[in-house]
C-alpha cells in the first residue's frame, strides 16, 4: 500500500483513518478510441475537510466543484467533524506531556498544573 498524504497539510493518513478522498480522472468524449487519463486520488484529513467545507468558496471552477463535493459529504455525516475534534484534542495532549491521559476537564489533570 502506498502512503497517502493530506493534500492541504501533508499529514500522513493511515489506512482506514477517517478522511475524504477525491478521485479525479479525465477522459475524452466523442473521440475513438476513447482516451482516459490515470486516476488521481486526492485525500484530505478530517481537519482539512471540515476547514475547507466551512471556509469560503475557492477560486477556479475545478476547485469550486471539489469544494462543493466536500461540503456535501462533510455536511451529510458528523463523523468527520467528530474525527477532526478528536484529532485536535490529540494534538493538544501531545503538546502537553506529563499531564496524564484523562480528558481536559479531569480534576487530576488540573492538579498536575500546580506541580510545575
Ligand atoms: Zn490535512
Amino acid at each position: 500500500m502506498d502512503h497517502l498524504y493530506c493534500l492541504r497539510c501533508s499529514r500522513e493518513l493511515e489506512a482506514g483513518q477517517k478522511s475524504v478522498a477525491v478521485y479525479l480522472f479525465a477522459q475524452t468524449v466523442g473521440v475513438r478510441p476513447r482516451q482516459k487519463s490515470s486516476a488521481q486520488r486526492i485525500c484530505f484529513c478530517p481537519q482539512c475537510s471540515v476547514s475547507l467545507a466551512m471556509g469560503p468558496a475557492p477560486e477556479g471552477a475545478l476547485n469550486l466543484a471539489a469544494w462543493q463535493m466536500i461540503r456535501d459529504i462533510v455536511g451529510a455525516d458528523p463523523a468527520l467533524t467528530e474525527a477532526a475534534w478528536e484529532s485536535l484534542h490529540g494534538v493538544e495532549e501531545g503538546l502537553l506531556p506529563a499531564t496524564g491521559t484523562a480528558g481536559a476537564a479531569h480534576p487530576a489533570r488540573a492538579g498536575a498544573y500546580f506541580e510545575f
